[in-house]
């Protein structure tokens, strides 16, 4: 049966403390209403701004069919796809899709890509995103470093900034270099003439942390930040939605938006080890938002002391072995990691991401292989070993992942 409802209801906002984005961080007025469409003196500036952001701030209350004809605009890219197109594959009637694609191309989120020939029909107009109608941005807090994207709705990096900055320098001034960057990030943006639209700003930094929440934990290695409460306090200080998430996540869900299928884990392993995970195309944060822990699974019984308290953690074992500059024993060690979650979850593939990694991506996705090849043999496995591979995306992927938690509720995904 066919959907006939474009949806007057709403999907969820993103998570957030703050109700609306009213703009005020970014220079626009708060509660502002969309502008005249037509017949009127040509707009300023300024108005032009207040109106895509009005239409922007609907992004994150539209209907989920709307959602979903929105990401099926977005996978479509510049070539397009006609309304008969975004019917069939959004299962809803032609008369629903028209009336949605009209608002969205009201509201400047959707426009014509020309049009093409159908077969023994007449040539059909085809629409696309306009991916410049709105942005988004993420937030990498690591250990050492501060890095700061700006995305417009195609997950595209327009705009991006980079500074040292230790987690450990207390809250004030982690809090005052974040919006420091943030502020720079934007007005870089402005100067160069893109017309900013913000959605919000997604957080991701090590865990343990409560995501539905925005709470910190005790960051292993930071303990002092146990109970803080990072979204709700940088929600009032940017006065915009903010989500909060772990590094790990945001690398998984950057990889699932970009077109990684299935179950799959990413391991991380920077100034830390964790693993991201993504069961059947959704990350799983579990129930109190605190999987993938994978760092701190005790693989030696008594061994060397972890900063978390235990001894032996596959991420004690990993830097260990990192510090004595023997890169094939901390990719050994990652892969015993790596063969205990496969067998867990059974996943489709192991991708392998983060800073050390990076450094050094050939011995490690080599080694992890080694192991979980050995495993699968021992198993009598059919379909052989996962498979690894080294994670797309490079050095700002967690940030990138970050400004996804604003984008993806846009596009309908339940996990952004
Ligand atoms: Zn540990």
């Amino acid at each position: 049966m066919k959907r006939t409802n474009d949806g007057g209801g709403t999907d969820r906002p993103p998570e957030s403390g703050a109700d609306s984005a009213t703009g005020s961080a970014w220079g626009l007025p708060p509660d502002h209403e969309p502008g005249p469409e037509t017949g009127r003196a040509p707009e300023r500036p300024a108005d032009a701004v207040t109106r895509r952001a009005a239409g922007v701030n609907l992004l994150a209350l539209r209907s989920h069919n709307a959602a979903l004809v929105l990401d099926l605009l977005r996978t479509a890219g510049p070539e397009g796809i006609s309304r008969l197109e975004l019917a069939e594959r959004a299962g809803l009637t032609p008369q629903a899709v028209s009336k949605i694609t009209a608002r969205l191309r009201e509201e400047g989120l959707a426009t014509d890509a020309g049009r093409r020939a159908s077969t023994g029909g007449k040539p059909r107009t085809v629409l696309r995103l306009v991916p410049e109608a709105g942005h988004a941005v993420g937030v990498h807090l690591d250990r050492d470093e501060l890095r700061v994207v700006l995305v417009d709705l195609d997950g595209r990096v327009v705009g991006e900034r980079c500074a040292p900055l230790s987690l450990g320098a207390g809250a004030e001034a982690v809090l005052d270099a974040l919006l420091g960057e943030v502020t720079e990030v934007l007005s870089e943006a402005l100067g160069s003439g893109a017309v900013l639209a913000p959605l919000g700003v997604g957080v991701a930094l090590p865990g343990p942390l409560d995501h539905t929440r925005g709470v910190l934990h005790r960051v292993t290695g930071f303990p002092e930040w146990d109970g803080f409460p990072l979204r709700d306090v940088l929600a009032a200080r940017l006065g915009v939605p903010v989500v909060v998430d772990k590094d790990t996540n945001a690398a998984a869900l950057g990889l699932a938006v970009g077109g990684e299928r299935g179950s799959f884990a990413c391991l991380y392993l920077g100034t830390g080890l964790g693993a991201g995970l993504v069961i059947g195309d959704v990350v799983h944060r579990g129930a109190r938002t605190g999987a993938g822990e994978f760092g701190h699974q005790v693989i030696q019984l008594d061994g060397p002391l972890c900063s978390c308290g235990n001894r032996g953690c596959v991420e004690a074992l990993c830097l260990a072995a990192m510090g004595r500059g023997d890169v094939a024993e901390a990719a050994r060690v990652l892969g015993e990691g790596a063969a205990n979650l496969a067998g867990l979850l059974d996943i489709d593939a192991v991708l392998l991401g983060g800073r050390t990694i990076m450094a050094a991506p050939e011995p490690f996705v080599r080694g992890v292989a080694v192991v979980l090849d050995a495993h699968a043999r021992r198993e009598g496995s059919r379909e052989g070993a996962v498979p690894v591979r080294l994670a797309p995306g490079g050095a700002r992927a967690v940030a990138e992942g970050a400004a996804q938690l604003l984008l993806g509720p846009v596009f309908g995904r339940r996990d952004g």
